[in-house]
């Protein structure tokens, strides 16, 4: 493209990949010729017969996903699509190879829904991807797993037939807690040399909204406040802003008979973003007969 892109990538890493279709079936050549119309562009094209055509550099920003930071920190890949929305068997194939690869060239890891491919309508109004995010979602992103399995040597690969649910690693943290933090990363994968101090950041807290295991810093906080790993963490956030204040907790177990009792209790503060051990203190003096 000559038009209708950004030069670089605003200081901003690629993290993900936007899919998106054309709503009709356009060849490479045709996505050029709207584009330079259209204030839009995408950094590849898969046509239904599976030829990839590349329209804006991976290191330069396409205008794709309807937001700008994703725009910066993502890769848009168009598909060619058929009247009822759902791609060529080879345009899927092309399509989640070329997945696989940006996501091995980008350290991203094994292609996976909502964490490191998305699809285009998880940012914006639209009916976009289709079917890809339809009736295809499971074959399109098991295809780019099978892909990047076959690249990165076979270590994960899966097993004919079976569908892969790739093992995910188990988290110290979980999605849904509130924590407070001392440094920070502007993307999962950023060295420790990038660390942001928090008493730089708007905020030094934040919930759990994401978590891409195996990542170096693999907790999103807020959806998009930024990364943080175990060693950033301080623990939970017992402020009364956003999160539930552990005296609430308590007061609601003991006077309302809720939040269960035991590990269930636990569990069920730590999803509030109460710090169990405080909160259990807490109703220990309320069951003594004190005061909170
Ligand atoms: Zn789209």
């Amino acid at each position: 493209m000559n038009i209708h892109f950004s030069k670089g990538r605003s200081g901003k890493k690629v993290n993900k990949v936007v899919v998106h279709y054309n709503a009709g079936d356009l060849s490479i050549d045709g996505c050029y010729s709207v584009w330079q119309t259209r204030e839009a562009s995408a950094h590849y094209q898969v046509e239904s017969g599976g030829r990839i055509g590349q329209l804006v550099w991976d290191s330069d920003t396409a205008w794709h996903a309807s937001n700008w930071d994703v725009n910066c920190s993502s890769i848009g890949i168009e598909h060619a699509n058929k009247a009822d929305g759902t791609i060529t068997e080879a345009c899927l194939d092309a399509g989640a190879h070329l997945v696989a690869a940006v996501c091995k060239y980008f350290g991203l890891g094994r292609p996976q829904w909502l964490v490191n491919v998305f699809p285009h309508k998880y940012f914006a109004a639209t009916s976009c991807p289709g079917q890809i995010y339809g009736s295809q979602k499971d074959a399109y992103i098991q295809r780019a797993q099978k892909w990047y399995d076959s690249m990165v040597g076979g270590a994960q690969a899966p097993s004919g037939g079976t569908s892969s649910k790739p093992s995910t690693p188990s988290t110290k943290y979980a999605i849904g807690q509130h924590v407070v933090f001392s440094t920070c990363y502007t993307s999962s994968t950023a060295p420790n040399s990038e660390a942001i101090a928090a008493a730089n950041m708007a905020r030094n807290h934040g919930t759990i909204t994401r978590i891409v295991s195996g990542a170096k810093n693999p907790y999103l906080l807020d959806n998009g406040l930024c990364w943080v790993n175990d060693g950033d963490i301080r623990g939970f956030y017992n402020g009364s802003s956003s999160a539930m204040s552990a005296r609430q907790f308590a007061l609601e177990v003991w006077n309302e008979g809720k939040h269960g009792t035991g590990e269930t209790r636990e569990a069920e503060a730590k999803r509030l973003g109460v710090d169990p051990d405080e909160a259990q203190r807490l109703i220990n003096i309320l069951a003594a007969g004190g005061k909170i």
